[in-house]
């Protein structure tokens, strides 16, 4: 700013002293007269250059109003959102799901339910669309489809047989990796039916995933751990944050920050209990927020994975 300033004044004055050496180089008229001319073409220069001044001064003040949004820090920066403004904008995002939603049940009325999806070589399961969560960043505020998968149930939660059925639609499981119990909700809401399907899946030699938000032993309001062990052969844990304090701003438990602590601890019985089970968080956290997950992981002995954030379908 100073140096814009003394440029500015370097200017004035070189346009200064180029009109007094204009105008102090007139004709060849008689002394007085050229005197009388040169006092009057002196005022007049004088007056100019004061016009001047005062035009650049207020054009200057008029400059400074219409930059004084851009100037001022906080008018260019957005405020961060207080919690209230973040449940609004996440209710809105909802009604705007649910709209689409609607808007695609109108256009594809005999669309049959997804249970099963294939996916990365993976089979996938989707047995409800209930979730204890309501996380920001989840793949179900953006869009009515997952990877071209229609994952909204729009006739209920399906039975065993139903899933099954649809399974028996892949032809041989033994080509894929996995089966992962994950869609548009939390599968610890069913997981009896998840356990018998685990049967269902060992008989065919297919291995057995699932994907939580750790929030199962509150969901059903008892220890369900013992009951996964020798069912699923692998158990990823959605860490999301570091602590409950960052968690709950984001995933919105309904259980509250209890909801964070229950998923730590799912995660460690789950290790206890002889599960093969991780943490895993998403790369758009943050590296500070990264690291702080990592020591947290560290601490209670469960391995983290770090993926990255799902940006298109
Ligand atoms: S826990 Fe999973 S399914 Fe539930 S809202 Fe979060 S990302 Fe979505």
């Amino acid at each position: 700013m100073e140096e814009n300033k003394n440029k500015e004044q370097t200017q004035q004055g070189g346009r200064k002293r180029k009109r007094r050496h204009r105008h102090s180089g007139g004709g060849n008229n008689a002394a007085q007269n050229q005197q009388n001319q040169q006092n009057q073409q002196n005022q007049q220069n004088q007056q100019q250059i004061a016009q001047a001044q005062q035009t650049q001064q207020s054009q200057q003040n008029g400059n400074k109003q219409k930059n004084k949004p851009h100037n001022n820090q906080n008018a260019g920066k957005q405020q961060p959102a207080t919690q209230s403004q973040k449940n609004q904008n996440h209710s809105a995002k909802q009604q705007n799901v649910s709209n689409k939603e609607k808007a695609n049940d109108k256009k594809d009325e005999n669309r049959k339910d997804t249970y099963v999806y294939m996916l990365d070589g993976n089979l996938y399961i989707n047995l409800t669309n209930k979730c204890s969560n309501g996380c920001d960043f989840c793949v179900r505020n953006e869009r009515t489809s997952y990877y071209g998968h229609h994952l909204w149930l729009r006739h209920g939660e399906p039975t065993v047989d139903k899933v099954i059925a649809q399974v028996n639609g892949f032809g041989d499981l033994t080509r894929f990796k996995e089966v992962v119990f994950c869609g548009f909700g939390e599968p610890t809401y069913k997981v009896a039916e998840m356990l018998k399907l685990c049967d269902y899946f060992h008989e065919k030699g297919v291995k057995t995933r699932l994907n939580t938000n750790g929030q199962g032993n509150l969901i059903n309001k008892r220890d369900i751990i013992p009951d996964l062990k020798g069912k699923l052969d692998f158990v990823n844990v959605s860490l999301n944050a570091s602590c409950a304090e960052k968690y709950q701003p984001i995933c919105r438990s309904q259980f509250g920050e209890n909801g964070f602590t229950a998923m730590v601890d799912f995660a460690k019985q789950c290790r206890r209990n002889g599960i093969n089970c991780r943490f895993s968080i998403v790369d758009c956290i943050g590296e500070e927020e990264v690291e702080a997950c990592k020591r947290l992981a560290e601490s209670v002995k469960v391995p983290l994975y770090v993926r990255a954030y799902i940006t298109d379908s």
